[in-house]
């Protein structure tokens, strides 16, 4: 058996005393190439050999012997070139499975040695090179992975106690200041107060409304009831209740149930339709038809519209067409991002089309529930 070790700077020798006639003509040639050349006649000393210093290289005669140790080799961490060195006859005459342990089998011979051998071992050490970068990458990928997953338990847990948090106080802030309203003469103050809880409102509501959307759990809902109920709740907390009325639902009739998580969707609606009323004066429609196995889910406004460069920006968190649309319209710019995170999160996508002074659609699609197994 011939362990090469390419790396030691001392050679270090072992002879072999192995059968294999060709044995000698071999380690001839690997240290006339420049090789370190270590040899052992029994698996014994061959295993010493390795563990004690690595090698890239094993070659060893087609024998079980040999096969046996390229077996325990081959459950290093990262084994070594094995090499056979055997006539066709010897291949032939043998289990498969023993050829099988080893990367390569040539035949003991100087000539397809130097042919073979420098190529083979430039090609394992790249391989293990190659090897290490990916365990090396896999396991910063794990890490990374552990840090998101706990960085997403940690931020569910701060959007949910936030939003439950901040709510009680900041409801008896808002009562303190309206009943201060009616006896306070320095009227500058009592705005200030007033727009200062109205923003402190805006962000617990869009913290609660991300809150309840992380859980996504799709269950079949009917659109028209989705629409009723997010158009109620709308009218619930919007100033003007009565602009809720320009809400105009027009659902193509036997629409078949969509899968969507009822929270989730009410949401997406809620923020589209707040949006499609502030950014306009005349009716906002709500369409939904179906197309294929999707029911395609439409809010459309004419009103002041979206410039083209700055259609791909307001999904992004804070993001606000006009810097003084907070003071004119209210709204914190986080509305879109919580409905691109939510739409995501069931795995659609939200489109706008938008033309400044004619108006703004958005749409989107979800899957229609497959209702054929149901009785
Ligand atoms: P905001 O709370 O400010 O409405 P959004 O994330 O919902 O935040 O929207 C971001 C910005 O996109 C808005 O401030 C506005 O400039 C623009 N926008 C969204 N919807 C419409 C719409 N229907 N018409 C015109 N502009 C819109």
């Amino acid at each position: 058996m011939v362990v090469i070790d390419e790396q030691q700077t001392v050679p270090r020798i072992l002879l072999a005393t192995g059968q294999a006639l060709w044995l000698e003509q071999v380690e001839a040639y690997l240290l006339e190439s420049g090789y370190r050349v270590h040899t052992a006649d029994n698996r014994g000393t061959a295993t010493a050999i390795v563990q004690g210093q690595p090698v890239d290289a094993v070659l060893a005669p087609l024998t079980e012997e040999s096969a046996v140790f390229f077996h325990e080799l081959r459950q290093m961490r990262a084994p070594p070139l094995l090499m056979f060195l055997a006539d066709e006859a010897s291949v032939l005459s043998v289990d498969e499975t023993w050829t099988g342990l080893a990367d390569a089998t040539i035949l003991p011979d100087a000539m397809y040695l130097e042919q073979q051998l420098p190529a083979l071992l430039h090609l394992h050490m790249e391989n293990c090179s190659l090897k290490q970068r990916v365990t090396r990458l896999e396991a910063s990928l794990r890490k990374q992975k552990r840090r998101v997953d706990e960085m997403a338990v940690l931020k569910n847990a701060i959007v949910r106690n936030v939003s439950h948090e901040l709510r009680t106080p900041l409801l008896q802030v808002k009562s303190a200041v309206s009943l201060i309203g009616e006896d306070v003469e320095d009227e500058k103050l009592l705005t200030y107060a007033r727009n200062a809880t109205a923003r402190l409102e805006t962000h617990v509501k869009n913290i609660t409304m991300l809150g309840s959307s992380l859980d996504i759990r799709p269950s079949p809902i009917i659109l028209r009831d989705a629409v009723e109920y997010a158009r109620r709740n709308l009218r619930r907390v919007w100033e003007h209740h009565d602009e809720t009325d320009r809400i105009r639902p027009e659902l193509a009739p036997n629409l078949p149930p969509v899968l969507a998580d009822k929270q989730g969707l009410s949401t997406v609606l809620q923020l589209l339709l707040d949006n499609a009323i502030k950014f306009s004066e005349k009716e906002v429609e709500v369409l939904a038809r179906q197309e294929g196995d999707t029911v395609q889910i439409v809010v459309r406004d004419y009103g002041i519209g979206i410039a083209s460069d700055q259609l791909q920006a307001i999904f992004e968190t804070f993001y606000q067409v006009d810097s003084s649309s907070t003071r004119r319209y209210g709204g914190a710019g986080v509305g879109l991002a919580i409905v691109n995170l939510i739409l995501d999160n069931h795995d659609t996508t939200i489109y706008v089309e938008s033309t400044p002074g004619e108006g703004s659609t958005f749409s989107f699609g979800l899957p229609v529930v497959d209702m054929s197994g149901v009785l």
